[in-house]
């Protein structure tokens, strides 16, 4: 595959890293470094090919790069993919050797866990470089980024909700939440508990729904269903490409905000939903939460600090929104504009020469 195709005029970096011993086979992607190293997590699987592979962390790389922009962070978008199945492959050896190799981009590229590597992995890999985050409290690590996530995207539901109601309260508002897993168990919750929301829910684990009915009691529906309910705002927190041909005219609701990641199939779903009048909040500025939480760990992670920063997914979403009433764009294309913008100004600012300025090391608030 010509691989310099793919990367087109947006990606600074590409590299492959391979082990023999150990069977490691990893790529790892920087899409852009303009406000900062690249941050994303590993994402280990069984990729049908090495262009499967390549593909997904390219895409991946690039959202990331969005998020952390939009989050307000100084950090750029990575991630990296170890093609195998972790459940046969997965090492000490192999995570350390992948380690190393993380090493030797000298801070360009910081890895957290994805799908199929955990917060054991990311303390062994830890052993062989700093450029890690998601390790464990002792290693000065977040831990569960879950609640943080979901308080972010309930601050963006007040966000959305001031947008559609010119109220930022949600009391007495129907939501339905489509996946009720750790981010959405967390969700509703704060619904229930802090909103005064009512709240129907549905999941294909009959575990998670039975623990939000015992715990908040809770409506439930089926899960195919869920998105055609009746009510407010629906929030997908399962899985992405919920919104889509099929699905956008079965949905009922005036808000479309969860924590999914990419929750729209395709770009023009954005504006589709414009267009059947429903308010989309772009899913990679409400759940933030997550990425913030774990980037505090890179100065010494501080629950406060970390949860003040997420406060920002409110006032950030209201940006989007008012950009979108003015330029008459979807609030999709509004977060992109938001985020590129963003890049564009405070990328300007920092190619100023600053002695030391550009030494990524600057951001090792202890010094380590
Ligand atoms: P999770 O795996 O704990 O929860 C997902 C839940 O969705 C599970 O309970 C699962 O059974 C359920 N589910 C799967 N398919 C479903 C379907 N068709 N209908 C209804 N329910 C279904 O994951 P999570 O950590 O809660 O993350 C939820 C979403 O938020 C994911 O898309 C994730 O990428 C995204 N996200 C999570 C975080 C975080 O901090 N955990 C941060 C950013 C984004």
């Amino acid at each position: 595959m010509p691989v310099f195709d793919e990367l087109g005029a947006e990606f600074e970096e590409v590299v492959y890293f391979h082990d023999p011993p150990t069977g490691l086979r990893a790529i790892v992607a920087i899409h852009s470094t303009t406000l900062g190293p690249s941050l994303g997590g590993t994402r280990f699987y069984p990729f049908g090919s090495e262009e499967d592979a390549l593909r997904d962390v390219l895409r991946l790389a690039r959202g990331m790069t969005y998020k952390a922009a939009a989050a307000g962070l100084d950090l750029g978008g990575g991630k990296a993919v170890i093609v195998g199945d972790p459940k046969r492959i997965k090492s000490e050896e192999l995570l350390r050797a992948y380690g190393r190799f993380i090493e030797t981009l000298g801070g360009r590229y910081i890895t957290a866990e994805d799908i199929g590597t955990d917060r054991d992995d990311m303390d062994t890999i830890r052993r062989e470089t700093r450029y890690v985050t998601g390790v464990s409290p002792e290693l000065g690590g977040s831990g569960d980024p879950s609640p943080v996530t979901a308080y972010g995207c309930f601050l963006g539901m007040r966000a959305s909700a001031e947008e559609a109601w010119q109220s930022h309260s949600l009391e007495g508002r129907r939501v339905a939440v489509q996946g009720v897993g750790k981010v959405g168990y967390h969700l509703v919750k704060l619904l229930v508990e802090e909103a005064g929301a009512s709240v129907v829910v549905a999941d294909v684990d009959v575990d998670a729904v039975a623990r939000v009915v015992r715990d908040f009691g809770v409506e439930t529906a089926e899960p195919e269903k869920i998105h055609a309910q009746e009510c407010d705002i629906f929030a997908p927190c399962a899985l992405g490409g919920i919104i889509r041909d099929d699905t956008i005219p079965e949905l009922k609701c005036t808000v479309v905000a969860g924590s999914a990641n990419n929750q729209l199939e395709r770009r023009e779903h954005g504006e589709m939903l414009a267009e059947a009048g429903i308010l989309y909040a772009p899913d990679y500025v409400l759940n933030a939460g997550g990425l913030v939480n774990v980037a505090d760990e890179l100065q010494g992670y501080n629950p406060e600090r970390a949860k003040a920063r997420v406060q920002a997914i409110y006032r950030t979403l209201r940006e989007i929104f008012q950009m979108a009433r003015e330029r008459r764009i979807s609030t999709a294309a509004a977060a992109d504009t938001f985020a590129e913008e963003r890049i564009g100004k405070i990328g300007r600012v920092r190619l100023y020469w600053v002695p030391g300025g550009r030494q990524w090391t600057k951001i090792w608030g202890n010094g380590t």
